[in-house]
């Protein structure tokens, strides 16, 4: 189709004279700003549809709309979510790469090791490719909990890689981490509670095995934002220095200072400043080098999760976006480290980073269709042939009287004769009809005062929510709540737009809701240049055609913070590796059925067919029902239990 036609001039002439440029998929680019947020990895072709080069630069692309069809005729149906495991390949190997450059321009006498924090996708296919992604680099994992431990045992095969043991820590997690070292794992205990200072010692005298340990210390030095709190004195996790100190004391009198070898710090995920990543690790080199001349073995320095990613593309310090790279992060640590370790003289240490977003985001794209749309309505109501009523008469004239000079001034007449409207309906002077004529030329009012200021940088602030409350509302096949937890519970922004038709003009102005009955579920913030917007430009829906959106950068921490709000289940994840001539399925993970999602909470599929079928058969012995109707609700009931919980 694309290129068959004659190239079209830029300029022609649309349906009211105007001269207007042909919509591009340049525009599609700058609007939906995917070079900002999704260079290497996403692009758009030529055929308006979306491009996923799962190996960034360095190798081929693949057309996502072309995929989703070839996986729709695969009966898998949407939403999607699609796993690009040479992302996450790219992604190690980028940060190892920035790592690898800093240390060599600043001619850094130590080593990077970095880790995955495994709570940020704990899903098996992850976890296994990242462990042999980062098999080159000697890449660790870090457990934050119990459960993640035993993941990270039983995973991690690197032979070199650390195990960085985090979170809340009882005798037998302690004591699982030690035994560990028997079968050639390097488990590095970091204390992040006073408690666990006691216990540590405890486990390793009873079991005669020198532990490494760390220490997690809170420092002063802030992460802005979402996260601000995981530092300052009002931490959840973390030694201050005072406790610090004591631990030094206390491994020093059990005669095993020797095992304390490493500092750990996190100040927060999706760090978006600069400044406030130096802050931190010029705090922490000063106690590293202290606590090595206090006489601990010091050998490592970790300096936690935050690296941001830039989910708007604008480069700034807005929380969904980042105003420096993986370059800028890497060379910060390692010139302050090597400083601090130089002034005093003190051996630099092996770097660990606990980069999870940074590392997971960009590797998984949530796939999913438009069922429907809801309008605001903005039609003028044609006249009626008997004279209307004052209040419609009030509207219309105001309808017809606004113009660029007084707009404000006639919005306010709108409303009031609309509140109006309203009165005198509830008490009985209006008729239904009526009322919903008032209603329509209000939103006609809307419409047009909204078209007059739309694009102008002063919209009155009353004004604003004007294009809120007129976009049209888009209904997705999919939750919130379970897929994209995270723009519900913390407003975070991830880029959505469509996988195709990138070469028409999207002319809809949208928000999206979910199908959950919970008016939360809902996405009503978009990424944009500045800030967020409140709506989203999207392309008319066709009659019996599939509209496909991607919402993207969502690897990281949204599969497993998601729930089962309304009973949604997970959603269909496929793994696609690219090969030389195409592409690969390595993985299909079903989606939850009915059946599964009714099981979490406890309910037994069988009784509940058996329930049916017992109360079908009453109707049937009663007369109420024919043997028809009975045995069709019986296969709707039966196939629905072990199908797909969302709509197809
Ligand atoms: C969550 C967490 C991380 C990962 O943070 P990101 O911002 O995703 O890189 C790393 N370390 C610790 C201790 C964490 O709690």
């Amino acid at each position: 189709m694309v290129g068959s036609q004659p190239q079209q001039s830029i300029e022609s002439l649309d349906n009211n004279g105007h001269y207007s440029r042909q919509w591009s998929i340049e525009d599609s680019e700058e609007l939906y700003r995917i070079h900002g947020w999704g260079d290497p990895y996403f692009g758009i072709n030529a055929a308006g549809h979306v491009t996923v080069s799962p190996q960034g630069d360095r190798g081929g692309s693949l057309d996502l709309h072309e995929l989703v069809e070839a996986l729709k005729k695969r009966n898998l149906e949407l939403p999607l979510l699609l796993r690009f495991p040479d992302i996450l390949e790219d992604r190690i190997e980028r940060i190892n790469a920035c790592f690898a450059k800093a240390i060599a321009r600043y001619n850094y006498p130590g080593v990077y090791r970095g880790v995955f924090p495994v709570k940020c996708n704990q899903q098996r296919h992850v976890i296994e490719d990242l462990v042999r992604f980062g098999n080159r680099h000697q890449f660790g994992l870090e457990a934050g909990s119990k459960p993640e431990l035993l993941v990270a045992l039983a995973t991690l095969k690197t032979s070199g890689a650390l195990l960085i043991c985090n979170g809340y820590k009882d005798r037998s997690y302690i004591e699982t981490a030690v035994l560990a070292t028997r079968l050639g794992h390097r488990p590095i205990v970091v204390l992040e509670q006073p408690e666990e200072v006691d216990l540590a010692i405890a486990v390793s005298q009873q079991l005669g095995i020198q532990p490494v340990l760390g220490v997690r210390a809170k420092l002063q030095a802030r992460g802005i934002g979402r996260w601000g709190g995981s530092s300052g004195d009002r931490a959840k996790f973390g030694l201050n220095v005072s406790e610090i100190v004591a631990t030094v004391q206390r491994l020093r009198d059990a005669e095993m200072l020797d095992c304390l070898q490493l500092l750990h710090y996190h100040i927060g995920s999706q760090i978006s400043c600069i400044s406030a990543i130096k802050d931190a690790i010029r705090e922490a080199s000063q106690i590293y080098v202290e606590l090595a001349q206090l006489g601990a073995n010091m050998k490592y320095l970790d300096v936690g999760g935050g690296l941001a990613v830039d989910y708007d593309g604008s480069k700034t310090n807005f929380y969904a976006s980042k105003n420096y790279n993986m370059q800028n992060y890497a060379n910060d640590i390692v010139a302050e480290v090597k400083e601090a370790c130089e002034e005093k003289n003190q051996p630099a240490p092996t770097l660990i980073s606990e980069s999870g977003r940074a590392i997971a985001s960009h590797h998984s794209v949530l796939v999913f269709d438009v069922l429907g749309s809801s309008d605001a309505p903005s039609d003028v109501p044609p006249l009626s042939e008997n004279k209307e009523h004052l209040i419609l008469r009030n509207l219309r004239e105001t309808y017809a009287s606004i113009h660029e000079e007084n707009f404000q001034e006639a919005y306010h007449d709108a409303i009031q004769f609309k509140d109006e409207a309203t009165s005198l309906f509830s008490f009985g002077y209006l008729s239904i009809t009526e009322r919903a004529k008032a209603e329509q030329l209000y939103w006609a009012c809307c419409r047009k005062v909204h078209d007059i200021v739309r694009d102008r940088d002063d919209i009155p602030k009353e004004l604003k929510d004007l294009e809120k409350t007129l976009a049209s509302i888009y209904y997705m096949n999919l939750s919130i709540f379970q897929s994209a937890p995270d723009s519900w519970a913390i407003d975070q922004l991830f880029p959505i737009l469509p996988i195709h038709r990138l070469h028409e003009e999207p002319t809809r102005r949208v928000t999206l809701a979910d199908l959950t009955c919970d008016s939360d579920g809902k996405i009503d913030r978009f990424i944009d240049r500045l800030n967020a917007k409140s709506i989203l430009e999207l392309h008319p829906l066709e009659r019996n055609q599939p509209y496909y959106l991607g919402m993207f950068l969502v690897g990281a921490y949204q599969e497993i913070m998601g729930n089962l709000h309304n009973l949604f289940g997970d959603t269909n994840a496929v793994h696609i590796h690219l090969t030389p001539n195409g592409y690969q399925i390595e993985h299909l993970v079903k989606g939850d059925t009915m059946t599964d999602v009714l099981q979490y909470v406890e309910y037994d599929a069988e009784d509940m067919l058996e329930s049916i079928r017992k109360s079908s058969e009453a109707a049937l012995q009663a007369g109420k029902i024919s043997i028809e109707e009975s045995q069709r609700l019986l296969q709707n009931y039966e196939r629905s239990l072990r199908s797909y919980t969302y709509l197809s």
